[in-house]
């Protein structure tokens, strides 16, 4: 018996949602198969299931054959039908979607390429930070094929040998996975670990092997490299990422097989960082890591579990550095730029020395700074001054709140719509906002409607070619021309208001009437939401003031919206008439030109003297050396990343006193 239909499960079945299929299909008896075009695997493998690719709305056909087919099949395509199945309180698809908003600034410089004179090999950029140690090389011996032809009578022997392998590798993670003070991330991608060393399809290849004839570790290499190799060639880098996972795996299997511990980092000396060709997550999970100043690494990149640990914890890393990682197994020190993902090997003294002060500089300030996390900075009359958080996804709001933001003067809505192959459903986006509003409330968040264009075209949406990107169907424009885009977004607002304190802004207004007709909009998806059943609040309605035709209506916008956000990074571009992006007139675009600063007082002053707030959200607005100026327009409400809060805090504070 078979059913088809449409995928909707949130970003297909990757990682956790496709374990959790198999989950839900190794519950029935019946042989379940999983059908895309033309390829078919067993619904009881994630292994198989995560390399089958299967993405959101694309067609499926289950296929069961037992006793309880019916009931397989019914179960089976009601997951497949549900967007969130399989997301829900799962730590790995925390880890995965941290991933995928992981601030990492670099992708791949050159790796392997050790630059002559200067003793600096360029690495992945992983995680940040700058980091100084002693290296502490990791290599264990790599555990090779040993090629052993088994005779008729020794294989069952060794089939049971390689059951027990897999049996005590899955004890140790679960044991891993039970231990209290481990981190919620990391147990995370233990669990995925755990996955694979369960998985059907692992363990079927290495017994299939064993049954020719192979010694058992070679069976486990040649099961392991094979799936690793199909992960490897999937045009997906999460999927990619997941071949060292498996080999990972692999490794355990054959040290459990050979009865051998493996090889641990209990012996990294503080301060060290940490060398190795492969390090896998597994390893680095159960290592001292307070005690890891910084990780090296030949194989890896930013999407790698190692990545994220590290990031999880603060570690600064470079990864991908390639063959050329076993040069540094002779080396003393090191000296690590997680940024750029710069490692100088036995760095001359004045390197160490830049390194040194770097670290000490940047620690004495992050010290001096946390005293201000809680800190209510006022206006010397005592008006409050609102230092709030710039945020891109739901990732970063535990970040933006350890920081001590007072809410979020700007959730850019792109990457929601970016990140998905389709564009995002209304409950998706009802839910995204309806967690962040619930994150800060009381505190008020900020989300600005889709601000999207022809420079940065997202799946559904068409954007014409254009000669002039920027100044053509971009932010309110195009979701005026598409509302099949824009009331879904408006109705998951209203329905998310219920949960929170949120206000909404426009991007790149420059005529009154966008405002009007968006408050059309918003009354005809409230009434729809009335006749619909379902649960809505109205919200405050602000816009962007980032185009100087804004700038020149503001008194007139002001009478009509509630408040007001500078954008500083589009109207310094548009009142400069100096490209954002382009290099050759950067010194054209500055926020300090009295241009740009003549602007953003006009602004300040309409909003004020009309009496509604006016914020600043470019990124301007976490300068230290502008605030003041801002402070004394009149602006009561500046959003930056959450790195900048603390200093901005310390600097109104200041003002006050002073
Ligand atoms: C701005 O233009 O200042 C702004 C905050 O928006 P974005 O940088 O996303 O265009
Ligand atoms: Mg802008």
């Amino acid at each position: 018996m078979e059913r088809s239909t449409i995928v909707r499960v949130h970003d297909g079945l990757h990682a956790r949602p496709a374990t959790r299929f198999v989950k839900l299909a190794k519950g029935f008896e019946s042989d379940i198969e999983l059908i895309k075009m033309d390829k078919s695997v067993s619904a009881k493998s994630s292994v198989k299931l995560m390399l089958l690719g299967v993405k959101e709305n694309e067609e499926v056909t289950v296929r069961a054959t037992g006793a309880d087919e019916i009931e397989a099949i019914e179960a089976l395509i009601g997951y497949l039908e549900d967007p969130h199945a399989g997301t829900a309180d799962e730590a790995s698809a925390e880890a995965r979607a941290a991933e995928s908003a992981a601030p990492v600034k670099s992708t791949v410089a050159s790796a392997d390429t050790i630059i002559p004179g200067t003793r600096k090999i360029r690495g992945v950029a992983a995680s940040e930070g700058f980091a100084i140690g002693p290296a502490f090389g990791f290599f264990p011996a790599e555990i090779k094929q040993e090629n052993r032809l088994l005779s008729q009578d020794e294989i069952s022997a060794e089939a049971g040998r390689l059951t027990q392998a897999f049996a005590t590798v899955q004890r140790r993670m679960d044991a891993s996975l039970a231990a209290t003070d481990l981190a919620e991330s990391d147990r995370g991608i233990i669990a995925a670990l755990k996955d694979i060393a369960c998985d059907d399809e692992l363990t079927r290849a290495a017994e299939a092997l064993v049954k020719d004839g192979m010694d058992a570790v070679s069976a486990v290499i040649g099961a392991t490299s094979r799936i690793a190799a199909d992960f490897a060639s999937m045009d997906d880098p999460y999927l990619n990422a997941r071949a060292d996972d498996v080999n990972a795996v692999g490794r355990q299997i054959c040290l459990a097989l050979l009865g051998q511990d493996d090889a641990n980092l209990d012996a990294i000396p503080s301060g060290a960082i940490l060398i190795a060709d492969d390090i896998g997550a597994w390893d680095l999970a159960r290592a001292p890591l307070n005690r890891i100043a910084g990780v090296i690494c030949g194989h890896g990149g930013a999407t790698s579990h190692v990545a994220i640990i590290a990031r999880a914890h603060g570690i600064p890393a470079a990864l991908g550095l390639g063959p050329s990682i076993h040069d540094l197994q002779e080396v003393k020190t090191i000296a690590l730029d997680g940024n750029s993902g710069d490692v100088f090997p036995d760095p001359d003294q004045s390197t160490a020395d830049r390194f040194h002060a770097q670290i000490g500089a940047e620690e004495t300030e992050r010290q001096a700074l946390k005293a201000y996390k809680n800190i209510i900075p006022k206006r010397a009359d005592g008006t409050i001054i609102e230092i709030a958080a710039n945020l891109g996804s739901l990732e970063e709001i535990e970040t933006a709140q350890e920081a001590g933001a007072m809410g979020v003067g700007l959730f850019r809505t792109e990457l929601l719509f970016m990140r998905h192959i389709h564009l995002p459903s209304e409950d998706l986006q009802t839910e995204t906002y309806m967690k962040l509003a619930t994150a800060f409330a009381p505190d008020p968040v900020i989300v600005r409607t889709l601000d999207i264009g022809g420079d940065k075209p997202i799946s559904g949406i068409d954007f014409p070619d254009e000669e002039n990107p920027f100044l053509g169907w971009r932010g309110i424009r195009m979701c005026l021309d598409r509302p099949d885009v824009f009331k879904p977004q408006l109705r998951a607002l209203l329905r998310a208001a219920v949960h929170g304190n949120i206000k909404v802004m426009l991007p790149m207004v420059s005529d009154i009437g966008e405002v009007r007709a968006t408050r059309r909009l918003i009354d005809e998806c409230a009434a729809e939401l009335v006749v619909e059943g379902k649960d809505h609040r109205q919200f405050d309605l602000g816009v962007m003031v980032e185009t100087p035709a804004a700038v020149m209506i503001a008194p007139m916008l002001a009478k009509e919206v509630a408040f007001f956000s500078i954008g500083t990074n589009d109207l310094t571009q548009y009142i400069m008439a100096a490209d954002r992006l382009n290099p050759t007139v950067a010194k054209l675009n500055d926020v300090t030109h009295p241009a740009v600063m003549a602007a953003i007082e006009l602004t300040t002053k309409a909003g004020v003297d009309a009496g509604i707030m006016v914020g600043m959200c470019g990124e301007a607005a976490g300068r230290v050396d502008l605030i003041p100026a801002f402070v004394k327009m009149g602006l009561t409400e500046l959003s930056m990343s959450p790195s900048s809060i603390q200093r901005a805090k310390k600097c109104v504070s200041e003002l006050a006193l002073g």
